[in-house]
């Protein structure tokens, strides 16, 4: 376990570097740790050497770890970053401080519902397949526009930004960036509220120097930090 606080102080001396090659402020980046598949141990132990946020995208293995006598009583939130469809929402809504995947409006309505529910507020991020690979969840970047219309109208949730996943050539990646960051400035033009579309989250392992100059807020880290799944 001792690796992964040598990794994670890697990471943030690569966040440091690359922020300083964009003329960005450190603090603009938010290191969301990646711990899925991963046990217990290995998330206390990043918790240990200063991480606060971590990421998830089972919701199974996810409600195992919130229970888990190691994490309990720990001040760390969580994200949740799969694919989540609407009979999952139930088990996560108000146990995580963000949900990233939301890539239909039907699963919006759900998580408005349970957050109605529960008397909160739930931020969440729309996925957008800006790479266009049919493999990949997300809303089309031509209809984006629509469907965030759609769910400025639910109750109790909040639209914070826009989330993706890019092809594995950095290159490519970083135009993918761009696009993303282009459809966030469009999204306010259409917002009742603009000042909350403040999150871009985008950039994993392999990519987020790339995801760092293209104006990321959060980037999703796993084997960076905890080695191979
Ligand atoms: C697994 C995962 C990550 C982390 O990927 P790494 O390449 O291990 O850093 C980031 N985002 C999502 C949505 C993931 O599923």
């Amino acid at each position: 376990m001792e690796s992964i606080a040598e990794n994670l102080a890697a990471v943030r001396e690569q966040i440091e570097t690359a922020c300083r090659t964009a003329g960005r402020r450190p603090e603009e980046v938010r290191l969301i740790a990646v711990s899925k598949t991963k046990s217990a141990t290995a998330v206390r132990a990043a918790w240990e050497a200063g991480q606060k946020e971590f990421g998830e995208s089972y919701v199974q293995e996810f409600l195992e770890k919130l229970d888990d006598p190691q994490l309990a009583e720990l001040p760390l939130s969580w994200h949740f970053i799969g694919h989540l469809q609407s009979n999952k929402i139930r088990q996560v809504a108000g146990k995580v401080a963000m949900i990233h995947g939301i890539d239909k409006v039907s699963t919006a309505e759900e998580l408005s519902k349970r957050a109605v529910q529960h008397g909160i507020d739930i931020d969440f991020l729309l996925e957008v397949n800006v790479s266009r690979e049919s493999s990949k969840y997300g809303i089309d970047p031509v209809t984006l526009t629509t469907a965030a219309e759609a769910c400025f109208t639910l109750p109790n949730i909040r639209l914070r930004g826009l989330m993706t996943i890019a092809s594995p050539d950095p290159s490519q990646a970083r135009r993918e960036f761009a696009e993303l960051r282009e459809c966030l400035e469009q999204l306010k033009h259409a917002a009742p509220d603009p000042h909350l579309l403040t999150e871009l989250s985008m950039g994993m392992s392999q990519d987020f120097e790339e995801a760092i100059m293209e104006g990321t807020t959060m980037i999703r880290i796993g084997t960076a930090i905890f080695g191979w799944r």
